[in-house]
């Protein structure tokens, strides 16, 4: 199946419809059983597509999921991989709380997660600050 933005020629109004083929569409015209759903005339054509051209200043979407992530961690203090016992003493009180991030294994997230603290996985990964490379 094949998707045409058709237009009207009558009263200028673009629509789809799907075919089996462009040679099924050329038949169907022909026949003038394609018709234009707002006036039923069987004056249709395509329409001319647009270049699909990316908008400018769309940006790469994982840049912008990178600078949300920056944003997010912009308040919050790495903890390397006391990032579990740091949020499970955060959500019991025993330390003052504060936004931090980590490593975790997915064991100790499951725990954290079961043991109802509230933890949500990063989009990206992070580069621990203190990494030397
Ligand atoms: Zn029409």
């Amino acid at each position: 199946m094949i998707v045409f933005d058709l237009q009207c020629r009558d009263g200028g109004e673009t629509f789809e419809a799907w075919f089996r083929s462009s040679a099924d569409f050329d038949e169907q015209r022909g026949a003038g059983l394609v018709q234009c759903p707002v006036c039923q005339s069987a004056n249709v054509a395509k329409a001319p597509m647009a270049p699909s051209v990316p908008r400018k200043g769309a940006g790469n979407p994982l840049a912008k999921l990178a600078a949300m992530q920056a944003e997010l961690l912009k308040s919050s203090r790495w903890v390397g991989n006391q990032f579990a016992d740091t949020a499970r003493k955060i959500h019991n009180g025993e330390i003052e709380p504060e936004q931090v991030h980590g490593s975790a294994t997915m064991e100790q997230a499951k725990s954290l997660v079961d043991d109802g603290v509230p933890v949500a996985p990063l989009p990206l990964p992070v580069t621990p600050p203190n990494q030397v490379n």
